[in-house]
């Protein structure tokens, strides 16, 4: 089966996991962070260390050992029974991140809908960013060079997913707005159907 999935969209800083975190409290949702199943990896793991290797860099890791990794997670989630498949929403952040990704969960997943979080101000991300850093001691965050380049890793990279799923999944949300404003878009869209 497919799973049913609603993706969260946005550059680095935009409030996708803010969001995801609150959406998958709601009961019947399931978030899943790429970026946090990869920080729950062991340094001194192989995928660990590639981890660390590409994201100090402001890099995607390669497509294979990522969409690998989401596959183990998604299955351990499903076995413990935190994830229902047949009743749950997936809510998913920072996956599919380019197109290749898409394609390869194409058979995965049956996207409903898609938010896309748009930050209207660079400055905004790089703040967000690096408030981030210190509070919760990401590496990838600390350096301007490396949040410049992760911004250009999604123009470049994950931007061309929006047109892989088409206008008609597509919700922009306003993500210069407080989060609980962006919650309140995000939900109205929710609950039309
Ligand atoms: P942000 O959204 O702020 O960039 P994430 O926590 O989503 O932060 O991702 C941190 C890093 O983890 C990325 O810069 C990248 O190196 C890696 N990563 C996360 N998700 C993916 C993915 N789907 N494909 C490749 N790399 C990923």
């Amino acid at each position: 089966m497919k799973y049913r999935t609603l993706l969260l969209f946005g550059a680095p800083g935009a409030g996708k996991g803010t969001q995801g975190k609150i959406l998958g409290t709601i009961p019947n949702f399931f978030h899943c962070a790429c970026g946090d199943v990869f920080r729950s990896l062991k340094t001194d793991s192989k995928i660990g260390e590639v981890f660390l290797e590409y994201s100090s860099r402001g890099e995607l890791v390669p497509d294979e050992p990522t969409i690998d990794l989401w596959r183990y997670f998604i299955d351990g989630s499903t076995k413990t029974g935190r994830f229902h498949p047949q009743q749950d929403t997936l809510v998913l952040d920072g996956i599919p991140r380019n197109v290749r990704q898409a394609e390869m969960l194409q058979d995965t997943l049956e996207v409903v809908a898609m938010f896309y979080l748009r930050c209207t101000q660079v400055d905004h991300l790089v703040e967000r960013l690096q408030r981030r850093a210190l509070k919760e001691n990401r590496l990838d965050d600390a350096n301007i060079d490396v949040i410049r380049n992760r911004l250009k890793t999604y123009d470049r990279e994950s931007k061309p997913v929006l047109a892989f799923y088409g206008k008609n999944l597509l919700h922009r949300i306003n993500a210069d707005q407080t989060p609980a404003k962006v919650l309140v878009d995000i939900l109205r869209h929710l609950t039309k159907a």
